[in-house]
């Protein structure tokens, strides 16, 4: 009994044991990228909230020094408005945060990003308001000084940086809805799973695509799957619309395709030829200039022109869809179609130029495994691991 006293006692007086000093500054997760170390706590009237500072190594510059500092903000902790009399340059090592110019839209930061911040302009930086933040911060030696302290971002200024992350992220939210339900329509088409398509093309509608963009999928599919599967897949959504419409459902027809693209009602687009079109919105998707043909092309010229006119030109020149949905369309019928890991790996690789994320297209990879199943993915997902292997 007495031992148990003791035990309880001492179990009471153990937290006043650990306290010291800094026993209200939060605890470093674990998995937060602290490489160059934390270096030690600042309190100081600059900063709200806790910060620590790691100063790393100076460059010998000959005109100035210029000193490193690797900082690491908790969540809502921020430097004061100051300003820099040689500027700043950010390198965002892990995290989100904000950093603001005075006068300007707050912009959210997150691993991999830069910020330039050019000599005596006014601004403020740092962590998300649920996310630790860490920067290394180069800030070169000045007469005037190297960091010139201003006043503290209020709330209300901090408060905009929370509702543009936000909007952010609801924003990709909906992105990767839509993805999803592009990727579900491709894929179940190309295999001709009509049954499946039609419930596919109900949770489309429902998540808020419009009609049109739905058509638009199936149209886009052609080039990849031939007329049979898009014409049963049109009339499929056809079906489903009708089906919808008498069980009192107003689904939105959306716009057609502008005038002047192939298929439209209106004037044709005769601006260049049509394959010099198509070849240059194929060197915007791939980022770089196309010399020659392929090597299938100089063995059937007719495909080259026919890919070039028609798939380039006259597809993607319709604007019903961005071009990031036309390659979630593309990615998702060749991984159903299987066999075919050279237009895989291209189509993966422009999607990655034009935008599409690393996180959305394993999101994307998700979607077709319960949408095709394990074995029919395992291949596309080792491409993609490939193609993420061969850009890093
Ligand atoms: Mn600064």
């Amino acid at each position: 009994m007495r031992l148990l006293s003791l035990l309880l006692l001492l179990l009471h007086l153990a937290p006043a044991a650990a306290q010291n000093p800094g026993e209200n500054t939060p605890k470093i997760p674990d998995s937060l990228n602290v490489i160059f170390g934390p270096g030690r706590p600042i309190e100081s009237p600059n900063f709200t909230g806790h910060v620590w500072v790691e100063r790393m190594l100076t460059i010998e510059d000959e005109d100035q020094a210029v000193p490193i500092g690797n900082v690491t903000f908790p969540p809502k902790s921020r430097s004061n408005w100051h300003h820099h009399s040689a500027g700043q340059t950010l390198l965002i090592l892990d995290g989100v945060g904000y950093y603001q110019q005075e006068g300007e839209a707050i912009q959210v930061l997150r691993k991999g990003d830069k910020v330039q911040c050019p000599p005596n302009v006014k601004h403020w930086h740092g962590a998300a308001n649920s996310h630790w933040f860490v920067q290394l911060a180069l800030t070169k030696e000045h007469p005037d000084g190297r960091v010139i302290w201003g006043e503290t971002v209020t709330e209300e200024q901090y408060r905009a940086g929370i509702l543009i992350e936000n909007e952010q992220q609801h924003a990709a939210t909906k992105v990767s809805i839509r993805y999803h339900h592009i990727a579900k329509i491709s894929a179940l088409n190309t295999m001709g799973e009509l049954g499946a398509l039609r419930p596919a093309l109900s949770a489309a509608l429902d998540a808020g695509l419009t009609v049109s963009e739905c058509r638009e999928v199936l149209i886009h599919l052609y080039a990849y799957t031939g007329f049979p599967r898009s014409i049963q897949g049109i009339k499929t959504l056809m079906g489903t619309v009708e089906e919808r419409k008498a069980k009192g459902i107003k689904d939105i027809m959306g716009a057609d395709t502008s005038a002047g693209s192939a298929g439209s009602a209106g004037a044709v687009n005769d601006e260049g030829a049509k394959y010099t079109r198509g070849k240059a919105i194929l060197e915007e998707l791939v980022g770089r200039k196309l010399e020659g043909r392929s090597d299938y092309g100089d063995f059937a010229p007719a495909i080259d022109v026919f890919l070039k006119e028609h798939l380039f030109a006259d597809l993607f020149e319709r604007d019903v869809l961005s071009y990031q949905d036309r390659e979630i369309t593309t990615i998702s019928a060749l991984v159903a179609l299987g066999g075919v890991e050279p237009m895989l790996r291209g189509h993966l690789g422009i999607a990655m130029n034009i935008g599409v994320t690393n996180k959305q297209l394993s999101s994307l990879m998700a979607t077709l495994e319960t949408t095709l199943g394990e074995k029919k993915t395992r291949e596309a997902k080792e491409v993609l691991a490939a193609t993420l292997a061969n850009r890093n």
